[in-house]
């Protein structure tokens, strides 16, 4: 059955409307899910009986079932299991700032990334709109808090579910729904350049983070399969225009790999490619993963890499770690509980 929460205000306010009833059923109906919170329609007072029945017929309030939870200093990781069996991972950290999760947006990934576990196995299906609603919502019911800052940096390529993805920020940024800012969600794309370009028009001002990891296009295309289709003066092209165009803030997330992408000559390379672009560079260390063959980088050369940026005017941050003892890397959970 299709799931209430795939619904985002407006597709609520035209089902309303096409039975015949009030539009401003959907505000009370986005109050009692995203608000109250309520977990049957019995709990509904303000909506009459004969509707809450219709839509019992045809949509379903039920949850994932959250089948693990490993819990690490600033850091949960939690298991969900889908109505057809699958496995999701979303990931909880505790900021300064605030609490952030890491959401997942497809079961497996057909990327290809070669140091990324996620990719191990091909995508799946993408997850619907309520499963990524779901992982935002049941997580906060887990540390009974709000959850202010959302990152779609998960299991799967976002820009390979568009449409569900795009529903979902809408979901969660409605001030009826969970009210997260725009400019406190982040869309992680591996760079499917026309669908940069579709994002463009997107209203909302949320942030784009591009996985580069690394900064020539034989390199990049050896790590990343997407480079061969979009390479790096295609993408950089785009990624100009978008900004351009939205005045979002963009940031290039960068892996550091043990004698990979992380040489003096890589991070020269790295400051003539951004250069002039209004974006900031985050450097991340690997989670290292058993099945892959990559290694992180020592941390002297993550710091010697970081000063290269630095001298060269680059804004650049290095990745704060979490929950490297809980297997956070991306889809290590899942791997496990399925032993792919
Ligand atoms: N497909 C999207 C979002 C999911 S991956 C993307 O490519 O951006 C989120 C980020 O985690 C990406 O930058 C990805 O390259 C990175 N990543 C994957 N495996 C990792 C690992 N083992 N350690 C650290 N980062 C990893």
């Amino acid at each position: 059955m299709n799931s209430i929460y795939n619904m985002d205000i407006e597709e609520m306010e035209e089902y309303f409307l096409r039975h015949d009833d009030k539009k401003f059923h959907a505000d009370q109906l986005f109050n009692w899910l995203y608000e109250k919170r309520v977990s049957s329609y019995e709990e509904i007072t303000n909506i009459k009986k004969e509707t809450l029945n219709n839509l019992k017929q045809e949509y379903s309030l039920s949850k994932l079932t959250l089948v693990n939870v490993e819990k690490d200093t600033d850091v949960n990781k939690y298991l969900f299991k889908l109505n057809d069996g699958q496995h999701i991972e979303a990931v909880l950290m505790n900021h300064n700032y605030g609490n952030s999760i890491c959401v997942s947006s497809q079961v497996g990934c057909n990327m290809g990334c070669k140091f990324c576990e996620s990719g191990r196995r091909k995508k799946v299906r993408n997850l619907e709109t309520a499963e990524m609603v779901l992982q935002i919502l049941q997580v906060e019911e887990d540390i009974k808090a709000r959850i202010s800052h959302v990152v779609i940096m998960g299991i799967g390529e976002p820009f390979d579910n568009y449409d569900n993805v795009l529903r979902f920020i809408k979901i969660i940024n409605h001030p009826k729904g969970l009210q997260i800012g725009s400019r406190h969600i982040t869309i992680s794309s591996c760079g499917i350049v026309p669908k940069i370009e579709e994002f463009m028009d997107f209203p909302y001002q949320v942030n784009l983070a591009i996985s580069l990891h690394a900064p020539n296009d034989e390199l990049r295309s050896k790590l990343m399969p997407i480079n061969k289709v979009y390479p790096l003066e295609q993408l950089m092209n785009t990624l100009k225009k978008y900004l351009q165009k939205t005045n979002r803030r963009i940031t290039f997330e960068y892996i550091l790999l043990d004698g990979i992408n992380d040489q003096t000559t890589h991070a020269e390379q790295l400051s003539k490619l951004i250069k002039g672009i209004n974006a900031y560079v985050n450097l991340i260390p690997y989670n290292a993963t058993d099945n892959l063959g990559f290694n992180r980088s020592k941390t002297i050369q993550i710091m010697k890499f970081y000063d290269i940026l630095k001298k060269n005017k680059i804004n650049v941050t290095i990745r704060r770690e979490f929950g490297s003892k809980i297997s956070a890397a991306c889809g290590q959970l899942r791997s496990k509980e399925e032993a792919l």
